[in-house]
């Protein structure tokens, strides 16, 4: 663990980089930095471990103040304390395909990523390592120049028996619970969001692959802006949990606290960009009920089983690509006697195309959100799956019945993008932000696209690149 420093006394000197932030983004940004450099991590929250977790419930989230015109229920969930949502994530870790990259050449709505899959794919294997990751079988989606860490979960028996019949598109879910390696195997009770056994990755857990000689934590403060003086920056502003507020100087700043909160930085502390704060996105998903003739559960974790008939193809120009995952635990039962484990609970995840009047803007310097919904075209992704889903499987099945739209997938993306030009996006493809030297944001805020895949293996690695490459 990180040494603590107070907030005095990191205010008496110059540090080299502070990091804002204590959890994905800003630990492997920490991992790629070159030896020798004096790191403060200003984290808001609280150091709350596993085992304090454990005693006092799961740590509360943030609320958030929204407008919210979608007619869905829409929740951003975020969890200040040391680690962040590393804490409750369920950590599903699928790469990004190579199309991800590229939708804007199919897709005239999407806007371009300023970088390919070959780029960010060996970051992406240093983070599977780090986070060891079980995972394999999914090489013809997204290439690999190394092979998982740990072998993948055994399948629930749907997932099996359609894995076997049709191995390209029902494959094992790559994940941070964990089967074989540093931490206990996880064992498929479904409660991840605090994962009794510590099976799951977490920052916490795994804090000393993070360790750093010249890097101190400072908790419970929160970075309110960076100071900016003629285009380059000099530190931060901070507040402590008791209200006090101190500065901080720094030759490099890395926001890593969330693509909402890095947005209330950055506009505090001047930055313009038409872009910043808009294109506030996550996936759209839906839960569906899959009646089956056979059973459906038991294998070696919560969600072994990913879908991907309906991932890419040329169909994206105008529909969302849909990621599948089989649950088998929680899960639903069937009432008709003999036939209740015949049912499978399964949820559509939609790519959605960020949309510029969804944003995060500043209101009396508190955040605020305007929600006007998803976009058609992810909602056009999922009726595809549910139109062609019962005809695209191997074998027949009873039906499927679509459930309700999900609140959330928990994933906070777009607001601060990355692109070629200034115009259009906030960063550039290390993460820096335009015109500002010394300034990174770090994290999903970055991406221009979605991707039905989960964010985290992704705004890691970018993030360790981001530090590589300081
Ligand atoms: C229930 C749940 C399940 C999830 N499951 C998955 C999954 O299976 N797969 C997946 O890929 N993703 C999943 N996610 C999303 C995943 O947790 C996030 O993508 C990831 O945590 C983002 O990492 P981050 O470092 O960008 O930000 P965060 O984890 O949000 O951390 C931000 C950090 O910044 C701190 N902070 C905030 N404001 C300030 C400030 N002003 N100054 C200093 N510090 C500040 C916070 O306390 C926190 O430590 C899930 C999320 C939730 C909530
Ligand atoms: S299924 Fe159980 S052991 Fe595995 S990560 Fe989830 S809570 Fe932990």
């Amino acid at each position: 663990m990180f040494p603590q420093i107070e907030a005095a006394a990191a205010a008496g000197r110059t540090w080299d980089v502070v990091i804002a932030g204590s959890s994905f983004a800003a630990m492997f940004f920490l991992r790629g930095l070159p030896e020798g450099l004096s790191v403060l991590v200003v984290e808001r929250g609280p150091v709350h471990g596993h085992e304090a977790q454990l005693e006092s419930g799961l740590y509360p989230a943030e609320s958030f103040r929204m407008d919210n015109s979608s007619g869905h229920p829409k929740n951003w969930v975020s969890r200040v304390l040391f680690g962040g949502n590393s804490n409750c994530w369920w950590g599903q870790v699928p790469r990004f395909l190579p199309s991800d990259f590229r939708l804007s050449e199919i897709c005239p709505d999407a806007a371009p990523w300023p970088l390919d899959y070959e780029t960010i794919e060996p970051f992406y294997a240093e983070v599977e390592e780090v986070i060891e990751v079980a995972g394999g079988g999914v090489e013809h989606l997204s290439p690999r120049s190394m092979p998982y860490p740990h072998p993948p979960h055994r399948l629930c028996r749907l997932g099996a028996r359609l894995n076997e019949a049709d191995p390209l598109n029902w494959v094992p879910v790559p994940t941070a619970r964990a089967n074989g390696g540093s931490r206990p195997t996880c064992c498929a009770n479904g409660t991840c969001y605090l994962c009794p056994a510590d099976a799951k990755f977490t920052i916490w857990n795994g804090v000393d692959k993070f360790d750093y000689p010249g890097a101190f934590l400072l908790p419970d403060t929160e970075v309110r802006r960076v100071d900016i003086a003629a285009g380059h920056t000099t530190g931060v502003e901070v507040r402590r949990s008791d209200g006090v507020r101190l500065g901080i100087a720094a030759g490099t700043v890395a926001l890593a606290t969330n693509a909402i909160f890095n947005t209330a930085i950055l506009m505090r502390s001047g930055v313009k960009a038409e872009a910043l704060g808009r294109y506030l996105h996550e996936q759209q998903s839906e839960n569906c009920i899959l009646d089956l003739k056979d059973s459906a559960l038991f294998g070696g974790t919560s969600i072994p089983t990913h879908g991907v008939a309906f991932r890419d193809g040329p169909f994206r120009a105008n529909a969302g690509s849909v990621l599948i995952e089989i649950y088998n635990s929680p899960t639903l039962l069937r009432p008709e006697p003999g036939r209740q484990t015949h049912r499978a609970l399964i949820k559509l995840i939609a790519e959605d195309l960020p949309q510029p009047q969804n944003r995060v803007f500043l209101e009396d310097d508190d955040v605020r959100i305007t929600w006007t919904g998803h976009s058609d075209y992810a909602r056009r992704g999922l009726d595809r799956v549910a139109e062609g889903l019962i005809d695209s499987l191997p074998f027949p099945v009873d039906g499927l019945t679509r459930l309700a739209i999900t609140e959330t997938e928990s994933h906070i993306q777009g607001t601060h993008r990355m692109g070629r030009d200034p115009a259009t996006s906030v960063v550039d493809s290390m993460s820096r932000v335009h015109g500002i030297k010394g300034l990174l944001a770090l994290g999903a805020g970055v991406f221009p696209t979605s991707s039905p895949s989960n964010p985290t293996l992704t705004l890691s690695a970018l993030s360790l690149m981001a530090g590589r490459a300081l």
